[in-house]
């Protein structure tokens, strides 16, 4: 399985070493190795329906537990597997875990749950794309309107009419599209016209000091309007506060994520929080 990974998927030898430096190497020898000694793990972060303070689904967000260095954040790596095509074998196996993972909860009786999964420009380049989610969504018995797929806006541009294509043959499974960190890439608000998507989130950054920040304020109001009238979902990452909930509220905003709610967690702990009190308990 290393071998076939290697002649596919690690090009480094072959790119210029002399303008890399060392660190970034070690990165990658280690993080070639992480899939296969198992240090990836996802953790999952609640999203929540805030008009009934009810758990709807959970975004899967990557991470690395080091055996040296300990946790190593999506930010520090994801960077790397793309730059590298690791971000293919990685992003499969998210993918498949994250099914898995909402598998288990919709079978033991959550079965309105969603689940949201990142993916990158970089996967939509891969020609198989839509056939690995298809093949992933009948694997799982995943109800494909349950699958989330959240991409950025600076992804989304990166190869448009590919990536079109491709967003439309998911939405033909059923998939849902949410544009990810809106509002902080580089594209122009006409796109939104061409590409097939359900969502937009609202990026934290906006929704970070809402209360007494008016830019973000009106910056966040615009984002909600824009959706309701594109008939879009809207939904707010990076909640921390019960003043920014009630904004949000009274912006007719409900779906929330952020660490007033829960930080990303363990699936056995959102299964202790939010899914054991029911009658159809986990185990
Ligand atoms: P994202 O998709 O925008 O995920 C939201 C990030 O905001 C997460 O960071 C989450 O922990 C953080 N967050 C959520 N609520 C709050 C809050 O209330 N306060 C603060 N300060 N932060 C909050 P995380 O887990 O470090 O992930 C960072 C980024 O890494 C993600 O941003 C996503 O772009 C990327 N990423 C994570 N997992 C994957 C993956 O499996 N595949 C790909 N391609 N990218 C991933
Ligand atoms: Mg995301
Ligand atoms: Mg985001
Ligand atoms: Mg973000």
């Amino acid at each position: 399985r290393s071998k076939e990974r290697s002649g596919t998927y690690y090009h480094f030898f072959e790119s210029d070493m002399s303008n890399r430096n060392l660190e970034s190497i070690k990165l990658e020898n280690a993080l070639y190795k992480a899939l296969d000694n198992d240090e990836l793990v996802i953790y999952y972060q609640p999203q929540i329906d805030s008009k009934t303070n009810q758990l709807i689904g959970a975004e899967a967000l990557l991470r690395w537990m080091h055996p040296t260095e300990g946790m190593i954040s999506p930010v520090d790596f994801i960077p790397v597997a793309e730059e590298t095509g690791l971000i293919i074998p990685i992003g499969k196996w998210v993918l498949k875990n994250a099914c898995r993972q909402l598998k288990e909860w919709h079978a033991a009786g959550h079965t309105s749950l969603s689940i949201s999964v990142n993916l990158s420009g970089r996967q939509f380049e891969e020609d198989n794309l839509v056939s690995m989610v298809r093949d992933i969504i009948k694997e799982y018995e995943i109800t494909p309107e349950n699958l989330h797929i959240e991409l950025t806006e600076n992804q989304l541009i990166r190869n448009t009419e590919v990536t079109i294509k491709k967003m439309k043959q998911l939405k033909k499974l059923g998939v849902k599209i949410a544009i990810d960190d809106f509002g902080t890439g580089y594209s122009s608000l006409g796109y939104l016209k061409n590409f097939p998507i359900d969502a937009l989130k609202i990026d934290r950054s906006f929704v970070q000091d809402i209360e007494h920040d008016s830019d973000n304020a009106a910056i966040t109001d615009t984002i909600i309007t824009l959706a309701q009238n594109l008939k879009l979902n809207v939904i707010a990452e990076g909640v921390e506060t019960q003043e920014q909930l009630d904004f949000l509220m009274s912006k007719d905003c409900y779906i929330m994520q952020g660490f007033f709610f829960s930080r990303p967690i363990e699936a056995k702990d959102l299964a202790n929080k939010y899914l054991y009190s029911n009658s159809n308990t986990l185990h």
